[in-house]
C-alpha cells in the first residue's frame, strides 16, 4: 500500500512530492510540451515518478 503513489523529484535540489501534484509547477515548452518545474529553484530536471 505504501508505494500506492509515485513522488517526483527535483534533481537540483532534492524537492519531492506527489507525481503530478499541485506542489509542482508547470511549463509549456515547444516541441517538448508540458513539464513539470520545481517550485523551489524552477528548474525542469525533475525524475517523473516511477
Ligand atoms: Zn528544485
Amino acid at each position: 500500500m505504501a508505494s500506492a503513489r509515485t513522488d517526483s523529484r527535483c534533481l537540483s535540489c532534492g524537492f519531492t512530492a506527489a507525481s503530478g501534484g499541485e506542489e509542482w509547477a508547470e511549463v509549456e515548452v515547444p516541441k517538448l510540451g508540458r513539464l513539470t518545474q520545481c517550485p523551489e529553484c524552477n528548474s525542469t530536471n525533475v525524475t517523473s515518478g516511477r
